[in-house]
């Protein structure tokens, strides 16, 4: 055989996407879905989804871009942007809308469905790629790198081979527990106390029930509930609340009275019909999952929710599985340009030579395996860091922007990041943004809280001294309360 090929588990977004990387670069590609095939009118019914709205940016498109700059167009055509935050306060009647930055920058709300369909007809567009759709992977062998799946039609077991085996099975993937049984990996998971449920909140005179430039919160401090536009109009809006919350909400009364109490500006919004659809719709669990390695051999791969299963409150699980496809396809060409480069004796490898036409086929099982040993060198530290951050942006999402100092310390962050753009970067800018690695953010990020809090902890030294010179006899009360705010300011810094 004169190309490599993959098996890929998984026709969710990320492992569509790494489908149609594989076949760009002239792999012979296999993919395995388990579900039926969405696009089709007969099978979308039948589809239960977890969740319909996501949020992607530049991580994301990035990857795509990169696969072709024509499917980033289509993608884009399904997006609507968001420019920021819509904070509604409780009581329903004020509103303030935080700028993700000064330049502009936008998240784009996509749905899920449709996002996963435009991807998967790119995947159906190069002819070495084969779809089974309601394919379900019963096991594989990571070893012998082959792969066992039942046709759900019609009941019968398919046994394949392949070079490479790649999991993009999302957060429950059997690819894992393979992994896990054919190599040391170390594996961390933890539910959070909290669960989610989404509600369609309808387009009003058909138009958007709320303002579409942005991403609208309602933060509760121990629940939220957040709202994502979509291109028909409506909001998908997600209700994150502890599981005894939930719990708490039996009756369609008991409901109408959380939302008079917590979100009244939405009852009428969602309409009853919508409201009542709490009860049907499934409150989905939150947990995060990280693992390390995400490799064996050469022969197998874990990717997406796979490796790296996280809480959504950075909307970037989809996001990093993106990025991981891209980050895979670099170290890929990287060894297919070494080979083509060490077959032409004497030739200097160009590594500035534009990645966008170069085929890897065929590697050999040890080119593929240094790809997969670079990609385990960063991709396991920098996904693991892009879930502790999604878990410290609930608390901020929830009750950060309901108070004070949090609100002038992301003010700050987001001033000097404007004033000295080599020197500071605000923290979404640089997750949501940016390329920067998530662990090189996550270090950026801790740095300048370090430095802010220098300065803040200056100035109030500062505005104390003047004021304990100026009105001496009321200068303890207001010391002691200064050094409150202090501590406050050092607690929430991480
Ligand atoms: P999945 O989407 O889970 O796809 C896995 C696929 O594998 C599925 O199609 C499944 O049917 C198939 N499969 C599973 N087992 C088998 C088997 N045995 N055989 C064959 N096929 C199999 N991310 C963002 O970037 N931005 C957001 O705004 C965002 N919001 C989110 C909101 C919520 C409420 C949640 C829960 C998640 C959110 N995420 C977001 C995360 C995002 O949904 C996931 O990171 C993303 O879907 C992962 O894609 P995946 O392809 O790895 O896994």
């Amino acid at each position: 055989m004169t190309v490599n090929n993959v098996i890929i588990v998984g026709g969710g977004l990320v492992g569509a996407l790494a489908g149609c990387y594989f076949a760009k670069r002239g792999w012979d590609v296999s993919v395995y879905e388990k579900r039926a095939d969405t696009r089709l009118e007969k099978n979308r019914l039948k589809k239960k989804s977890k969740s319909i709205n996501l949020s992607i940016s530049t991580r994301g498109l990035s990857a795509v871009e990169r696969l072709d700059p024509e499917l980033l167009k289509k993608v884009a055509s399904i997006t609507v942007p968001a420019y920021g935050r819509m904070v509604h306060e409780i009581g329903g009647k004020t509103v303030h809308a935080i700028r993700y930055s000064e330049n502009g920058d936008y998240t784009s709300a996509v749905n899920r469905d449709i996002l996963n369909q435009v991807l998967l007809t790119q995947l159906e567009t190069y002819k070495n790629v084969k779809v089974y759709f309601e394919h379900k992977l019963e096991t594989c062998d990571l070893k012998s790198k082959t792969a066992r799946f039942r046709d759900l039609t019609t009941g019968e077991c398919i046994n394949t081979r392949a070079d490479l085996i790649i999991g993009a099975d999302g957060a429950y993937s059997k690819v894992r527990q393979r992994l896990q049984s054919s190599t040391r990996i170390n594996l961390e998971q933890k539910y959070i106390d909290h669960a989610y449920c989404e509600l369609l909140m309808q387009p009003k005179n058909n138009e958007f029930a709320l303002d579409p430039d942005y991403v609208h919160i309602w933060p509760r401090e121990t629940f939220l509930l957040l709202a994502l536009p979509n291109i028909d109009k409506s909001f998908t809006c997600t209700l994150f609340m502890p599981l005894e919350t939930f719990d708490s909400i039996q009756t369609y009364d008991d409901l109408v009275h959380f939302f008079e109490k917590n979100f009244p500006d939405t009852i009428e919004l969602f309409g009853e019909e919508a409201l009542k659809r709490y009860f049907e719709n499934p409150k989905g669990d939150l947990f995060y999952i990280k693992t390390n390695p995400h490799h064996y051999s050469g022969n197998g791969l874990i990717v997406g929710d796979a490796a790296h299963c996280t809480v959504p409150f950075y909307a970037q699980g989809m996001n990093c599985g993106f990025e991981d496809i891209e980050t895979l396809d670099v170290f890929l060409v990287e060894q297919a340009k070494m080979a083509s480069a060490a077959k032409v004796s004497g030739a200097n490898q160009d590594d500035d030579d534009d990645d966008d036409d170069v085929k890897t086929n065929k590697l050999t099982p040890q080119q593929i395996e240094a790809a997969l040993i670079k990609y385990s060198a960063c991709r396991p530290k920098d996904s693991a860091a892009m879930i502790d951050l999604a878990l410290y942006n609930y608390t901020e999402l929830r009750s950060g922007v309901n108070n004070p100092m949090v609100t002038v310390k992301i003010f700050m962050e987001r001033k000097l990041s404007y004033w000295f753009p080599n020197l500071f970067c605000h923290l979404y800018s640089m997750v949501s943004f940016s390329k920067l690695s998530y662990s090189e953010a996550t270090r950026r990020w801790k740095e300048q809280n370090r430095m802010i809090n220098s300065i803040i902890m200056t100035s109030i030294g500062l505005s104390a001294t003047v004021l304990g010179l100026g009105v001496l006899k009321i200068s303890g009360p207001r010391l002691s309360q200064t050094t409150e705010l202090l501590k406050l300011f050092n607690s929430k810094s991480m």
